[in-house]
């Protein structure tokens, strides 16, 4: 049994808050209070929610539970930041996006640290994800001077026409728990490089890392109001609704259910707000009978258990092609047989917990179902009620067919669902008849079928022997019900950007 290290903490938030702190090297980073114009600020209400960390279900902060009225003024704050913040040049942005990036990786370990206490992942994917945090940053401080306009010939003699491009204005950022600091920065980072200003509203579970990353922004330089982030357990629904139907806010960018994503949408037509959304994936990982199969096993269990299971990109459905069937099965359940489940800030632990009771609920529902059809059981299927409620262990079922649960649903858990197929035009088939489309992970040596599958399949994204695609110079995004619009790359700045055309008469 693993032993809970915060077990000796009570539950009350302060004084876990005192004893977490011990942890970081920087104490001052495990916030309390909501950032807004530059100031450290409690709820005016003085009601707060605690942040618990899921593999001891103890508390490691608490923060505010702001209001309506509160956000409503950080919206203001971020409109009237946005008169200055709009004609910085793009090199200061850079400058102050290349020393974010920098102070990011000179807290890396505390940040890390944060994201493991609220989350639950493993440290080391922690200090991963704040990595990729500065990766964005640097990124788009590299893009924030080249924001190019264009001169365009006219079809009018004496006319000439030039575009220029210009920061859409203010950005309400709405993010999930899944990646608390990896998803601001691909948003924020872009929305910097741009000279957008924001109001933050991540995840009521993981908001720790998003009020760190705002310290971190005020030590970069980052000018007053320019990034606010707000806080809401109670009331996330009307905080939504605020930022969709606020006149002040241009942008809305969204990471999130498919559900909480088509919600936010209708809010924002009344001001019809330009929105980008990157929303639920169901992602087919479809192994072929030429590939490498020790590769594609590897990549399976990258794609597959990252976060244990809880990303939008892990392979959902995994296809594999019967006449290596067996053999993926086998190898691929002795890897997962291995795996080290237990409190990501222990040494060696190599999967967290879920993040919530719900999540174990799901896969649970997705396990019992799967088996009551016949699939086959050859690793976990159970909870792990001896590490906490919200362990689960990781399971790979076989035998799966599209009449189960988990081939309908994005398990969001470290489930792994096998099917064999026969045919290339079965498995596309099979892998697109899903409403969504995110990922997809194709392995295979044959190049002809590398073109036909990859351009076959309806997601936005496809890793090709690899089960990692994620980085910064990457569009990433998807098609059908995963959204739209899309982050990092050059595409995640333009998401931030309006094109204006000027026409001059000579
Ligand atoms: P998940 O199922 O991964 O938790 P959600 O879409 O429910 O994804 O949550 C993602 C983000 O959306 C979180 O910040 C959450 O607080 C917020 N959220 C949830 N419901 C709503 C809603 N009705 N309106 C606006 N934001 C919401």
């Amino acid at each position: 049994m693993v032993r809970p290290i915060y077990g000796r903490l009570g539950v009350r938030a302060m004084s876990s808050v005192s004893s977490v702190q011990g942890l970081l090297s920087n104490p001052n980073l495990l916030k309390t209070q909501c950032y807004v114009n530059g100031q450290w600020v409690s709820s005016k209400s003085g009601e707060t929610f605690d942040v618990n960390n899921p593999a001891t279900n103890l508390a490691v902060s608490s923060v505010p539970e702001m209001t309506v009225e509160e956000l409503q003024e950080a919206i203001v704050v971020a409109k009237n930041a946005f008169e200055s913040f709009k004609d910085t040049t793009g090199r200061e942005r850079s400058d102050l996006l290349r020393k974010y990036a920098d102070l990011m990786m000179a807290n890396q370990s505390d940040l890390g640290h944060i994201i493991t206490m609220e989350n639950g992942k493993p440290l080391a994917e922690g200090k991963g994800e704040i990595a990729t945090c500065a990766a964005y940053f640097k990124w788009f401080s590299e893009e924030a001077p080249r924001v190019y306009g264009e001169t365009i010939p006219s079809q009018i003699k004496g006319i000439r026409i030039h575009t220029v491009k210009q920061p859409i204005g203010v950005c309400g950022i709405i993010t999930p728990w899944n990646f608390p600091a990896s998803m601001i920065a691909r948003k924020v980072g872009a929305a910097l490089a741009a000279g957008c200003t924001s109001v933050i509203k991540p995840a009521d579970a993981t908001p720790l890392s998003a009020l760190a990353m705002a310290d971190i922004a005020e030590q970069a330089g980052v000018p007053k109001g320019v990034i606010n982030v707000v806080t809401s357990r109670n009331k996330v629904s009307e905080f939504g609704s605020t930022l969709c139907e606020s006149p002040l806010v241009s942008k809305i960018s969204f990471t999130g259910s498919t559900r909480v994503g088509k919600i936010l949408m209708g809010e924002s037509a009344a001001t019809l707000k330009k929105v980008s959304f990157e929303l639920g994936g169901n992602a087919p990982f479809i192994v072929f009978g030429d590939s490498d199969v020790d590769a594609a096993v590897e990549g399976a269990v990258l794609s597959k258990f990252r976060g244990s299971g809880q990303t939008c990109i892990c392979a959902n459905r995994i296809y594999v092609h019967e006449s290596v069937h067996d053999e993926f099965v086998k190898k691929f359940s002795e890897k997962v047989a291995n795996f080290n489940v237990g409190n990501g800030l222990e040494e060696g632990i190599t999967h967290g917990p879920l993040t919530s009771t719900q999540s174990v609920d799901k896969v649970h529902r997705h396990v019992t179902d799967a088996l009551d059809k016949n699939a086959t059981l050859h690793v976990g299927g159970s909870k792990l009620p001896e590490l906490g409620p919200n362990f689960y262990a990781p399971t790979v079922l076989s035998g799966v067919n599209p009449e189960m649960l988990v081939t309908k649903e994005e398990t969001f858990g470290p489930l792994a669902a096998v099917t064999k197929f026969s045919t290339d035009d079965e498995v596309i088939q099979l892998a697109n008849n899903v409403e969504v489309g995110l990922a997809a992970y194709v392995y295979t040596r044959d190049v002809s079928r590398v073109h036909k599958v990859t351009e076959g399949l309806q997601v936005g994204m496809v890793g090709v022997n690899t089960g990692l695609i994620t980085e910064a110079s990457m569009p990433f995004g998807g098609v059908k019900e995963s959204g739209f619009g899309r982050e990092g790359s050059l595409y995640g700045l333009e998401d931030y950007l309006s094109i204006k055309s000027v026409i001059t008469k000579l």
